[in-house]
C-alpha cells in the first residue's frame, strides 16, 4: 500500500492540519492501492499563502529564466517516466502500454509545445504606428488555483500547471481525489528541477473542501478547471462572490459525421477513438451518424470492431482496454445502456454486465447501439464510458442540425473525400474543435469548446495568454525603451 499524506507547500512536503485518510480505489481489482489525505481549509490556506508570498519574485524572474526552470521538469520526467506510467495506470485504470504511450507522454507533449509557444509571447509591445507612446503590456495574473480531473490526469496538470508557471503565475494544483499519484509524482518533479519555494504547491481534496475552497478564496485570482459541467457551474458560482477568473473545461457528446465517399476505414477508426480510455475522454466521437446508402455496412462493421475489443486488466500488457476509474461511473454506465434498451435503441454489441471472465473490477462490455434517435438519453448525454451510439441520416443538412443539436459542444469530426464538404461543414459545426478524415490536432492547437463544454483554450499560445492580463500604458518613453535595450 503506497502512503502519500503529505502536501507540497512552499517548497517542502508537509503534514496535513487534520489527518483526513482517503484510499485510493485500483479499479482493476476494487482493491485500495494508496493512501492520500484530505485537505481542508488551513491546508488551503497554507498553500494559497505560500503561492503568494511567492508571487512577486516569480512574476519578476526574467522570462527566460522562468523558461530555463520550467524545462527542467522535462529532464525529470525523462529519467522517471516509468513511474509516471505505472502511477496513472494503477490511479485510474488505463491499460499500462496506453499509460505508457498516451497519457504519460501527455507530459513532454505539452511542455514541449509551451516552450515553443513561449517563444513567440511579446511581453510588451506597441499598439500601434498611431500611438507611438503606447503599449501593451502582458502580465501574470496571480496566484492561481487548478482543479483537475482523473480521465487523463498527466494531460490536464501539465495543460495548466506550465502555462500557468511559465506566464509568472504562482499556483495550488488540486488534482482529482481519484487519481492523486500522478500528480504526487509530479509535484517531485517540480521540486527536484529547482523551481523557487511556494511557485508551486499542491493540496489533495475533494470537491466540496479544497476544491471549493480554492474557488471561494480572497487571494485567488483564478481558476483553470477540467471536469465535470456540474462542478463548472458550482465553481462559476463559488467564484462569484470574489470575482475571480474561471476558465472551464468540461464535457463533450461530439458527432463523427461519416459519409458514403468516407475511407472504408473512417468506421473503425470511429469506434476504436470511441472506445479509447474505456470512453473516459471528454473529446469522445460517442454519435457515429451515417449517411444512409452507407448505413447498414457501418453498423456491421462497428459491431465486429466492438466485438473484437478485448477488455483486461490495466496491469496486462497488449491493447485492450482497460476498467472505468470506479464503481459510480461503472454504475451510472449500466443505466445508461439500460436507458437505451428502454427507449429503444438496438443493441448491436456488449450490453450491461461485466465480459465474460471478468468478475471483479470496473469493466464495462464495449457496447454499440444502432438505430438511436435525436432525443434519446445515450443520443443527449455524456456516457463517459465505452458505449457508441449510430444514428442514419439523409442529407448534409439533418446531419449538421443533429450534430449541433446537443447543450455541447468540444469536438466534432466529419469523414468525407469531398474537400468542399469537409471545409464546409468545418465552419458550420458548432465546437470548439473539428478533426476531419483522421487528422488530429497538430502541436499548439488550441484545446477547448464552445455551449456546455467550456470557456477557456488550452494549449499553445491561447493557452499561455489564458493565465496573463492585458495591461494597457500610454506615456510610454520609446528612447529609454531603446537605451534599455542596447
Ligand atoms: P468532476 O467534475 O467530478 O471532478 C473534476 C475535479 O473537480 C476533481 O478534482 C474534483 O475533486 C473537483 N470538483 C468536483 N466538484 C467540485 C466543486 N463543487 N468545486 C470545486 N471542485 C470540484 O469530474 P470528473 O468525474 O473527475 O471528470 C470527468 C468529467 O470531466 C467529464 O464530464 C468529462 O467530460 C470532463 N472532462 C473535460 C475535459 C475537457 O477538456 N473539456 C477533459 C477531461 C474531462
Amino acid at each position: 500500500m503506497i502512503e502519500k499524506r503529505d502536501f507540497y507547500i512552499n517548497g517542502g512536503w508537509t503534514a496535513p492540519a487534520k489527518a483526513r485518510d482517503c484510499e485510493v480505489i485500483d479499479p482493476s481489482t476494487e482493491e485500495a492501492c494508496a493512501v492520500i489525505s484530505l485537505g481542508d481549509q488551513a491546508d488551503t490556506d497554507a498553500a494559497v499563502a505560500a503561492a503568494k508570498a511567492a508571487f512577486e519574485g516569480w512574476a519578476a524572474t526574467p522570462p527566460a529564466e522562468r523558461l530555463r526552470l520550467v524545462k527542467g521538469i522535462l529532464a525529470q520526467y525523462e529519467a522517471r517516466k516509468e513511474e509516471m506510467a505505472q502511477a496513472i495506470s494503477l490511479e485510474m485504470g488505463a491499460p499500462i502500454d496506453l499509460a505508457r504511450n498516451s497519457q504519460a507522454p501527455c507530459l513532454p507533449w505539452h511542455l514541449t509545445n509551451f516552450l515553443k509557444a513561449f517563444e513567440e509571447i511579446e511581453w510588451v509591445r506597441p499598439l500601434g504606428p498611431h500611438a507611438p507612446n503606447d503599449r501593451i503590456a502582458l502580465e501574470p495574473i496571480g496566484v492561481v488555483g487548478l482543479i483537475t480531473p482523473w480521465n487523463w490526469p498527466m494531460n490536464q496538470v501539465t495543460l495548466k500547471v506550465i502555462p500557468a508557471l511559465l506566464a509568472g503565475c504562482t499556483c495550488v494544483l488540486k488534482p482529482s481525489e481519484e487519481a492523486p499519484l500522478s500528480s504526487l509524482l509530479f509535484a517531485e518533479f517540480v521540486h527536484d528541477a529547482g523551481l523557487p519555494a511556494g511557485v508551486f504547491n499542491l493540496v489533495n481534496g475533494d470537491g466540496a473542501g479544497v476544491g471549493t475552497q480554492l474557488s471561494s478564496h480572497p487571494d485567488v485570482e483564478m481558476i483553470s478547471f477540467t471536469g465535470s459541467t456540474r462542478a463548472g457551474r458550482a465553481i462559476s458560482k463559488a467564484a462569484a462572490e470574489s470575482l475571480k477568473r474561471v476558465t472551464l473545461e468540461l464535457g463533450g457528446k461530439g458527432a463523427n459525421l461519416i459519409f458514403a465517399d468516407a475511407d472504408a476505414r473512417a468506421v473503425e477508426r470511429g469506434v476504436k477513438h470511441c472506445f479509447n480510455n474505456s470512453g473516459q475522454s471528454c473529446n469522445a466521437p460517442t454519435r457515429m451518424l451515417v449517411e444512409r446508402p452507407f448505413y447498414d455496412r457501418a453498423v456491421e462493421i462497428a459491431t465486429e470492431v466492438a466485438a473484437k475489443t478485448r477488455v483486461a486488466s490495466a496491469h496486462e500488457e497488449g491493447p485492450h482496454i482497460g476498467p472505468v476509474v470506479n464503481k459510480r461511473q461503472f454504475e451510472q454506465i449500466q443505466s445508461y445502456i439500460q436507458k437505451g434498451i428502454d427507449e429503444g435503441a438496438r443493441l448491436v454489441a456488449g450490453g450491461l454486465g461485466r465480459p465474460d471472465g471478468l468478475n471483479r473490477g470496473f469493466f464495462v462490455r464495449p457496447t454499440v447501439f444502432a438505430d438511436v434517435t435525436p432525443g434519446m438519453t445515450i443520443e443527449r448525454e455524456e456516457i463517459f464510458g465505452p458505449v457508441l451510439s449510430i444514428l442514419p441520416f439523409e442529407t448534409e443538412e439533418e446531419a449538421v442540425r443533429i450534430a449541433n443539436d446537443t447543450p455541447y459542444g468540444l469536438t466534432n469530426y466529419v469523414q468525407s473525400e469531398d474537400g468542399a464538404r469537409r471545409n464546409r461543414l468545418a465552419r458550420r459545426l458548432r465546437s470548439g474543435m473539428v478533426e476531419m478524415n483522421g487528422k488530429s490536432r497538430g502541436a499548439g492547437a488550441p484545446f477547448g469548446g464552445v455551449k456546455a463544454s467550456g470557456r477557456a483554450r488550452e494549449g499553445g499560445v491561447w493557452g499561455i495568454e489564458e493565465f496573463l492580463e492585458v495591461k494597457a500604458i500610454s506615456g510610454w518613453d520609446p528612447e529609454a525603451e531603446a537605451l534599455a535595450a542596447e
